[in-house]
């Protein structure tokens, strides 16, 4: 893996008075106080298209859950197979990152992580993948990966988070053994 650097940052607009907040990537989910005005600034609550470098900072910094969407953006079918990554990114703000990979423009991501076929998802926490799965998925599905979540009431605690996602990580398990998904 590369090497990643935890005092990555992106900006958050502030809803109060409008102003750039710089973030570091690995408080991306706490609510940290604007600094012209100290509103809280709200979690991270919309996909970030990442690119490669980025790509390894995200899942290597970040104190939270990440799921990664592989897809093709100038492809039609793959976008239609996807289903709204905003609202997804709104519903689990605070306690999951949702991360767009085009793979038009990040073909080595694709290859280093399987997405031959698309859209392909991978579910990492504590910078370990735990959930993989390729081809179209429906929204209810991608929350439903992400529930274990919302049982942890600290997002900041990446072990917690990583106890509670092992039931996710048996299930990768379950599916190379070559069971079906949909059967769980
Ligand atoms: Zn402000």
């Amino acid at each position: 893996m590369e090497k990643t650097d935890k005092n990555v940052s992106i900006p958050l607009t502030c809803a109060e008075c409008g102003s750039n907040n710089s973030v570091f990537i690995c408080n991306i989910t706490s609510r940290t106080r604007c600094r012209t005005c100290k509103a809280p600034v709200s979690p991270i609550a919309e996909p970030v298209c990442v690119e490669s470098a980025s790509f390894m900072n995200f899942v290597g910094a970040a104190m939270a859950p990440i799921l990664a969407v592989f897809l093709d953006l100038r492809s039609g079918p793959c976008r239609l197979a996807t289903p709204d990554l905003h609202a997804l990114a709104r519903d689990v703000a605070g306690r999951a990152i949702i991360l767009k990979v085009d793979t038009g423009i990040c073909p080595e991501l694709a290859i280093a992580y399987g997405a031959s076929s698309l859209p392909h998802f991978v579910l990492w926490s504590d910078s370990e993948p735990r959930l993989e799965h390729h081809g179209a998925v429906s929204e209810a599905e991608m929350k439903r990966w992400l529930a274990p979540m919302e049982e942890v009431e600290d997002s900041q605690c990446p072990r917690r988070v990583a106890k509670v996602l092992d039931g996710s990580a048996r299930l990768v398990r379950a599916i190379r053994q070559g069971f079906a998904f949909g059967t769980f």
